[in-house]
């Protein structure tokens, strides 16, 4: 038996954060991840502290973007790999109202951390469309998933702990003294399922209200300013290769069908043209599912009644500046910090009635 303080399920966002952060606290872990495509891996992998139609502050701001860039950055140190990059988003404003509600709520104290400048005339970034001018957004940036997971897949499988396999939830052994948890040849304090969408097919955590929002992107090859990020309806982030880019992205509640579509591809370039003058080649469509909550949280801790398990999920559409900071309060209360207002607030705990609610039906 390999025994660890902890095995993570899962190697997108959240299994990832969540592993670093428990590596970072000296404990013993390890990772079992299938090789299946994910959320992440499609992820532009934006993060921006000011969003939504009404461009409002994200929830706690503050926090996440001062947790996400020290985060990040020693993972960056750790890995001896490159995948933060800090880049300001740029949003046109699409009218003279907006332009002038902007001019008043930029001089909100809460709001001045993260807006660089504010454009009244067009701003003059090559090939974008602003007759009204725009606001810059600082403390933003992408991170490149698909080498964030396979920097951090590689360093944990140099020290034995990473598995690629999908977990077989009949392996699952809990010893009597329910202070232990076994799968296979491994055993645990504690494991932690990240399965994304996936754990709705979880046994012990399906009741969790993980709600699927299918999305989809394009990579596009065109001449764009490299100096901010495009953002107003769509995003444009710039890719490894020159003069392409990631056009995303779609909200697909209905999700009526897989992979890639039409009606996707049309609604993105037409959304493009209203921001950006030069012509654009699309290359490829992408297209995930992310892994929402009802209340745009992320959900974690422990089940109701096994606790040597425990889920972290929910990250929606903003996985890459929720993950470092949920990891982080999970881990908190897995050490047994008292929980504050803001574990509270993500913790699985708000939907144990759901789970109570199955067991009484069954
Ligand atoms: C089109 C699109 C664009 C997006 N753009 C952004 C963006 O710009 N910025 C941003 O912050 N977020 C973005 N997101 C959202 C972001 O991708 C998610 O918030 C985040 O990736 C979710 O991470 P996760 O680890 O919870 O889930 P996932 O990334 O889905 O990872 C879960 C992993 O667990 C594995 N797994 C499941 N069950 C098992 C099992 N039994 N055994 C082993 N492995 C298992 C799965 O195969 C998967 O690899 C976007 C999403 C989409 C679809």
């Amino acid at each position: 038996m390999d025994n660890y303080d902890y095995i993570v399920v899962g190697g997108g966002l959240a299994g990832c954060c969540l592993a670093w952060e428990l590596h970072f606290q000296n404990k013993n872990v390890a990772v079992i991840a299938d090789a299946e495509n994910n959320s992440t891996l499609v992820a532009a992998g934006l993060f921006n502290p000011i969003t939504g139609k009404m461009l409002s502050k994200t929830w706690q701001a503050e926090k996440l973007f001062a947790t996400l860039h020290e985060f990040y950055r020693k993972i960056e140190e750790q890995t001896g790999s490159d995948f933060f990059i800090e880049l300001p988003i740029y949003r046109p404003f699409i009218s003279i109202e907006e332009q002038n509600n902007w001019m008043a709520l930029s001089e909100n104290p809460g709001l001045q951390n993260f807006i660089e400048k504010v454009f009244i005339r067009p701003s003059g970034f090559e090939a974008v469309l602003d007759p009204f001018g725009g606001i810059v957004v600082k403390q933003a940036g992408f991170i490149r998933t698909d080498i964030f997971v396979e920097a951090t897949k590689e360093y944990f499988k140099k020290k034995g702990k990473w598995k690629t396999e999908k977990v077989n939830y009949n392996d699952f052994i809990f010893s009597e003294t329910k202070e232990q948890v076994a799968y296979r040849h491994s055993s645990a304090e504690k494991i932690i399922f990240c399965e994304g969408v996936s754990s709705l097919q979880n046994p012990w955590f399906s009741w969790v209200p993980v709600r699927p929002l299918k999305g989809e992107t394009l990579t596009v090859e065109t001449t764009l300013s490299k100096e901010i990020i495009l953002n107003r309806g769509v995003y444009a982030v710039p890719q490894m290769a020159t003069d392409t880019f990631k056009i995303g992205a779609t909200y697909d509640h209905q999700m009526e069908n897989q992979g890639i579509t039409e009606k996707a591809k049309n609604e993105l370039l037409q959304k493009w043209e209203m921001i950006h003058n030069k012509p654009t080649k699309v290359l490829s469509q992408q297209w995930g599912i992310r892994p929402t909550s009802p209340d745009r949280k992320p959900i974690l801790g422990l089940h109701p009644e096994f606790k040597t398990i425990g889920i972290l999920n929910g990250l929606g559409t903003k996985g890459v500046s929720l993950a470092p900071f949920a990891a982080k309060v999970l881990v908190e209360f897995l050490n047994g910090k008292q929980p504050d207002q803001t574990y509270q607030t993500l913790s699985l705990n708000r939907y144990y009635s759901l789970y109570w609610k199955s067991v009484n039906k069954a």
